[in-house]
C-alpha cells in the first residue's frame, strides 16, 4: 500500500497551490499529487483572461470592499460573504506572491501588473498575462512542486475515495499506462479535481472536465452543494464551443444582432458588453430565440450573433488578445481584425461543488464536517460564486483558498495517525470493476451513449428551465442509465485503455447530470445562472439558501443550507 503524509486529487491551479503551501509551512510533511492528466495539462492551463485582484494599479479608487460587493451581487446575493471577504482581502496578496513565484504578468508602461476591465467588476482589476494566464501561472506552480519535492503521479485515475467511520482516509487509483491498482492511505486527502463541463454537449472545458471528484464525493454518500447552478459562458466560437475569453469584451468587443446592433443596450444598458456572464447569455439566446440570430450568409434567423473587435485595430488584438486571434482564425477560419466572430453561449463553469468550509474541510451536511477530507478550488464550493461567478474570480478563488487550504492541512495532519485500511478489499473491489466493463458485452456503444447524456442535459437543463422540460430529462437520463449498463468497449486491453476511463468518466457524468438536474427542479425561482420560465422572479423568501444534494441509488434527497450574509443586505440585481 501507498503511503503518504496528504494525498491531493488534481494538478490544476487549486492542488498544485495547495501542495506547495503545505510543504512550504512544514518541509517534513510528504506531500502527493495525482492527475489523470501530466499536471500541466490540466484545464488551468487553459485560462485566458486573468485573475482579479484590488492592486490598484490602474484604478487608484478600487478596494476590496467594491471588489466583494461586485462578487456578491454578481453571485445573485447567494454567495457566502464571510467567504466573499477572505477571497477579496487576500487577492493582492496572492497575486504578489504568484509574481514572486516567477509567473510573469504582463505590465504597464511604469512596470507595474497591468489590469483590465471584466464582467461585472466595477472597476479595472484583472491581472493577466496576455491572454494565457492560467499557462503563465499553472507553469510556475508544477515547477515549484518539483523543486519542494512533491511526488507526483501522473496519468493516474483516481476512482474511489475512502470513506470509513466518518474519516476519509485515501483513495483507490488506476495507472492507464499498465492498469496497475494501487491503494493509496494519507493523514488527509484533498479534491481539487475541476470541473464538469463534458455534462454538456458544447463547452469550453477539456475532455478531462467530467466531475470525478463530484462523483466519487457524492458515491461516498456526501452532499454536493448548488449544483443547479451552471454558468454558460457568453461567448464560445460558433460552432465549436470553444472559449473566446471575456477579455475581448473586456477590450471594449461589440457584441452585435442580424440587424448589426448592440443588443446588450436592451439588456444592461449601464454595463453593455460587460454585463455578467449569466444575463449576457440569456440575452444572446433570447436574440437568437427572437429571430436576430445570423446565418453564414448573413440573414437573420440563425444560430449564434456576432462578436465585434475590427475597430480595436491589428496592434492592440495582437498584443493584448493574440490567443483569442488565433483561435477563431485556426478553428474556422475568421481573420478578426477583419471579420466578427460567430459566438453563442457554451458551458463554461461549474459554480456548485463539494460543500467546504472556510478552511477548505469538507461538510457531512449543514452542521458537520468530515475528518480529514478537504477540497477546493471549482470542484468544492465555499460559495464564494453563489448563483453565478464573475469572470477572473475562479482562478481568484483556486489560489486563494488552494493556499488556505493547504495552510490548514499542514496543521490537521500533526499528530494524526495514518489511518487503518483494508488494502485488500479495495483492490478487489476496483479489479473486478475494470474486469467487469472490460468483459461487459452490451449492445451500445459509449460514444453513443456519451453523446445522448450531452444531448439530454443541454435539452432538459439548458440557459433556461421549466418543470416539464426537467421532469422528462430525468425520465430520459434514467433510459440512458440502463443503457450504460450495456455499453460494450472496443478495447479489451490492459495498456493504455482510454476507452476504460472514459467508461470510468460516464459513470461520474451521469452522476454529476443527475444531481444537476434534481438540484435544478427543486429551486423554483430564478437566480443568476438558474433561470426558470416557470419561475421568473428571484424569491428570497423561499429561496435565498444553498442546496445540499445527497445521491444514492434509491434517488436524490435535497436538503438546505442557511447562506451567511454579513457584508451586504439582499437587494434587487440590476446592470
Ligand atoms: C477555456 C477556459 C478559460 C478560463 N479562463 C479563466 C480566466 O481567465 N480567469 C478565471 O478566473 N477563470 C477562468 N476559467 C476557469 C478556471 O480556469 C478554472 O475554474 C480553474 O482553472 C479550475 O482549476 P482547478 O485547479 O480547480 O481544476 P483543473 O485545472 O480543472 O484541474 C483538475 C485536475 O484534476 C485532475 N483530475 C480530475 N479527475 C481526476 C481523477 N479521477 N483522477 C485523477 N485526477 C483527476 C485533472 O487531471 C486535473 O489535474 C477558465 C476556464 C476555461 C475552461
Amino acid at each position: 500500500m501507498i503511503e503518504h503524509d496528504v494525498i491531493i486529487v488534481g494538478g490544476g491551479l487549486a492542488g498544485t497551490r495547495a501542495a506547495v503551501e503545505i510543504v512550504k509551512t512544514d518541509p517534513r510533511l510528504d506531500v502527493a499529487v495525482v492527475a489523470k492528466t501530466h499536471p500541466i495539462r490540466s484545464h488551468s492551463v487553459a485560462a485566458q483572461g486573468g485573475i482579479a485582484a484590488t492592486l490598484k494599479n490602474v484604478d487608484e479608487a478600487d478596494t476590496w470592499e467594491a471588489h466583494a460587493f461586485d462578487t456578491v451581487k454578481g453571485s445573485d446575493f447567494l454567495a457566502d460573504q464571510d467567504a466573499v471577504e477572505i477571497l477579496t482581502r487576500d487577492a493582492p496578496n496572492v497575486v504578489i506572491d504568484l509574481e514572486h513565484m516567477g509567473v510573469l504578468f504582463s505590465r504597464l508602461p511604469n512596470g507595474r501588473i497591468a489590469q483590465r476591465a471584466f464582467g461585472g467588476h466595477s472597476h479595472k482589476r484583472t491581472c493577466y498575462a496576455a491572454d494565457k494566464t492560467g499557462h503563465a501561472i499553472l507553469h510556475e506552480l508544477v515547477n515549484n512542486l518539483r523543486r519542494y519535492g512533491v511526488k507526483i503521479y501522473d496519468e493516474w485515475y483516481v476512482m474511489r475515495l475512502i470513506l470509513e467511520e466518518g474519516q476519509a482516509k485515501g483513495v483507490v487509483m488506476y495507472r492507464i499506462r499498465d492498469a496497475r491498482v494501487e491503494v493509496v492511505r494519507a493523514r488527509a486527502v484533498m479534491f481539487a479535481t475541476g470541473g464538469y463541463g463534458r455534462v454538456y454537449n458544447t463547452t469550453s472545458n477539456d475532455y478531462a472536465s467530467t466531475g470525478d471528484g463530484l462523483s466519487m464525493t457524492a458515491a461516498a454518500g456526501l452532499p454536493l452543494e448548488d449544483m443547479e447552478f451552471v454558468q454558460f459562458h457568453p461567448t464560445g466560437l460558433y460552432p465549436v464551443g470553444v472559449l473566446i475569453s471575456e477579455a475581448v469584451r473586456g477590450e471594449g468587443a461589440y457584441l452585435l444582432n442580424s440587424e448589426g446592433r448592440r443588443f446588450m443596450e436592451d439588456y444592461a444598458p449601464s454595463r453593455m458588453e460587460l454585463a455578467p456572464r449569466d444575463i449576457t447569455s440569456r440575452a444572446i439566446v433570447q436574440e437568437i430565440r427572437a429571430g436576430r440570430g445570423i446565418h453564414p450568409d448573413g440573414s437573420a434567423g440563425g444560430a449564434y450573433v456576432h462578436l465585434d473587435i475590427r475597430h480595436l485595430g491589428k496592434e492592440q488584438i495582437m498584443s493584448r488578445i493574440p490567443f483569442c486571434w488565433e483561435e477563431a482564425h485556426r478553428l474556422v477560419g475568421i481573420d478578426a481584425v477583419y471579420e466578427p466572430i460567430p459566438v453563442r453561449p457554451t458551458v463554461h463553469y461549474s459554480m456548485g461543488g463539494i460543500p467546504v468550509n472556510t478552511d477548505g474541510q469538507v461538510r457531512s451536511s449543514a452542521e458537520h464536517l468530515v475528518e480529514g477530507f478537504f477540497a477546493a478550488g471549482e470542484a468544492a464550493c465555499v460559495s464564494v460564486h453563489g448563483a453565478n461567478r464573475l469572470g477572473s474570480n475562479s482562478l481568484l478563488e483556486c489560489v486563494v483558498y488552494g493556499r488556505r487550504t493547504g495552510a490548514t492541512i499542514a496543521y490537521y495532519v500533526q499528530g494524526r495517525k495514518l489511518p487503518e485500511v483494508d488494502e485488500q478489499h479495495y483492490i478487489t473491489e476496483a479489479t473486478q470493476q475494470i474486469q467487469a466493463l472490460i468483459d461487459q458485452s452490451g449492445q451500445y456503444r459509449l460514444a453513443q451513449v456519451r453523446q445522448a447524456f450531452q444531448d439530454c442535459m443541454t435539452e432538459h437543463c439548458g440557459v433556461f428551465r421549466s418543470d416539464g422540460v426537467m421532469r422528462q430529462g430525468l425520465a430520459k437520463l434514467q433510459e440512458i442509465k440502463q443503457q450504460a449498463q450495456q455499453v460494450y468497449l472496443d478495447d479489451k486491453n490492459k495498456i493504455w485503455n482510454t476507452e476504460l476511463i472514459e467508461a470510468l468518466e460516464l459513470q461520474s457524468l451521469l452522476t454529476v447530470g443527475e444531481v444537476i438536474l434534481a438540484s435544478a427542479l427543486n429551486r423554483q425561482e430564478s437566480r443568476g445562472s438558474h433561470s426558470r420560465e416557470d419561475f421568473p422572479d428571484r424569491n428570497d423568501t423561499d429561496f435565498l439558501k444553498h442546496t445540499l444534494a445527497y445521491h444514492s441509488a434509491a434517488g436524490i434527497e435535497i436538503q438546505e443550507m442557511p447562506v451567511v450574509i454579513s457584508l451586504f443586505e439582499p437587494q434587487e440585481r440590476k446592470y
